[in-house]
């Protein structure tokens, strides 16, 4: 139950894939709502019927729900003042038109009818347009922003809100459903502010106070000076899920688009979010899209997930690559869906190398290159760092030495293990990285990769000792 009157509302368009900027839209509403003890609605803005899709409106469901915004009223939850599609409102428009008809502010002209503004006309010649309009002298709409301040704008000229089709026109449902649904605060993105004073004068036309505004600024792509678009890296929701970064990472990085909880902290509970989140907080400069911020906070979150989260997840990655490559007909493709497949059908030795990599990967998508070659003898070395290792000292003595070493060594414990190559480095004059590099580069084919010791201890000796030998006869 709500306790407070606040009453926000979300309310996309279903024209096109769920956009980041959306996702945050939605987000500060929601934040909102749960900060005041208010209530969040969904609202469905489907009135466009050419652009609209059900499938775009089932990732806006599947995308809110990822990220765990429950709606209190909207589709599949009901409430007081639906249906929450304005597809299915047609009635309630019609109601709210026959009252601005009544009250002599709408007349129809070329079919389509028109709201009319208050003031003396004149009939001026517009240069731009090269067309003779009707000009209204209007008093500005004043609108006291919550993030942008004082603004004032001045409507003077009629505009349409039914359409010659029949179709009601944005501005126009948009007030009546804000009124009809009791919307307290209007929370939205910085584009929407030159649609606000023809807001405004519709609310006043219907005798309404209009809701308090709160305009989002901007997400500016990662470098330049532009608008995210839709097709920038990054910018659809559902990439995230594909990747597979974790929700609560993501929620937490988009509420630092634009917000900040006074000082730098990044990743934080939800729970403090909701706490501290307040609309004067919203930064009124725009947001810059960062991907490296994301990857450093949902990094924050993998580390502090309990081993079987972190492994359910992990495994699910495994699983969605498998899916996703199994119709590809390259041997690329082939030889991964056979490499994770074998990965994922081995839970012990599945187990420890996630565990091992959890501290080290900043995604889980990361994982299977990461860690392939635990699943496989038939892993590639890479010949850059090949060449970069074999070129430095007497690495091939080096390997000699590591393989009499790992025949007796204590594979119990990566202490034990570090120790002994410790020791041994020493007492040759040399340091433990001509020791790993060598050994990383036989064992694993690369440069980077898990702890040296626990890559020994969770391959076993056998393994250790066969790739070492292998490498060393090739080399
Ligand atoms: N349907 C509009 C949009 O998707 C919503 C505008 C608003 O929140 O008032 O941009």
């Amino acid at each position: 139950m709500p306790t407070s009157k606040v009453r926000v509302r979300f309310a996309p368009s279903p024209t096109g894939f769920f956009h980041i900027g959306s996702a945050r839209t939605a987000l500060f509403n929601w934040l909102y709502a749960r900060h005041t003890g208010g209530t969040f609605v969904l609202r469905i803005e489907d009135t466009d019927k050419e652009r609209n899709s059900e499938e775009f409106l089932g990732v806006i469901y599947d995308s809110l729900r990822w990220l765990g915004m429950d709606w209190d009223e909207g589709p599949g939850k009901g409430g007081d003042f639906g249906p929450y599609r304005q597809s299915e409102r047609d009635a309630i428009y019609r109601e709210y038109l026959a009252k601005l008809q009544a009250a002599g502010r709408a007349y129809e002209k070329d079919g389509a009818i028109w709201f009319k503004l208050l003031g003396e006309r004149s009939e001026v010649f517009d240069e731009h347009r090269q067309k003779t309009v009707t000009k209204v002298a209007n008093t500005p709409a004043i609108i006291e922003d919550l993030i942008r301040g004082h603004v004032e704008r001045t409507e003077d000229e009629d505009f349409v809100i039914f359409r010659s089709d029949g179709n009601p026109v944005f501005h126009f449902v948009n007030v009546v459903d804000d009124i009809a649904m009791k919307i307290t605060h209007v929370i939205r993105g910085e584009d929407h502010l030159s649609n606000t004073s023809k807001h405004v004068e519709l609310f006043k036309a219907f005798g309404v106070t209009p809701p308090q505004f709160a305009h989002i600024p901007l997400i500016l792509k990662s470098n330049g000076p532009g608008k995210m678009s839709k097709r920038d890296q990054g910018a659809l929701i559902e990439e995230y899920q594909r990747r597979g970064f974790l929700p609560e990472a993501v929620v937490n990085f988009l509420c630092l688009l634009g917000w900040n909880p006074g000082d730098d902290r990044e990743k934080m509970p939800i729970a403090e979010i909701i706490r501290l989140f307040d609309l004067p907080g919203v930064n009124q400069s725009n947001a810059r899209f960062d991907e490296k911020k994301l990857a450093h906070v949902n990094m924050g979150y993998l580390l502090e997930l309990p081993a079987d989260r972190f492994l359910a997840h992990a495994r699910s990655h495994f699983e969605r690559r498998i899916e996703a490559l199994a119709g590809v007909p390259t041997d690329e493709a082939k030889a991964s869906v056979a490499l994770y497949r074998s990965a994922i059908s081995a839970p012990a030795l599945f187990r420890e190398v996630m565990l091992l990599s959890q501290p080290k990967i900043k995604s889980v998508e990361e994982l299977p290159a990461y860690t392939g070659y635990f699943f496989s003898e038939d892993y590639p070395i890479d010949d850059k760092v090949r060449a970069k290792v074999m070129a430095k000292g007497d690495p091939k003595a080096r390997l000699r030495e590591l393989i009499e070493l790992v025949r007796t060594a204590d594979f119990g414990s990566d202490l034990a293990l570090e120790t002994a190559i410790k020791d041994l480095a020493t007492a040759g004059g040399l340091g433990f990285g001509d020791y790993q590099s060598v050994a990383r580069l036989a064992v694993s084919g690369t440069n980077v990769g898990p702890s040296i010791t626990g890559m020994f201890r969770v391959l076993g000796r056998e393994r250790v000792l066969a790739r070492m030998e292998r490498f060393l006869a090739a080399a």
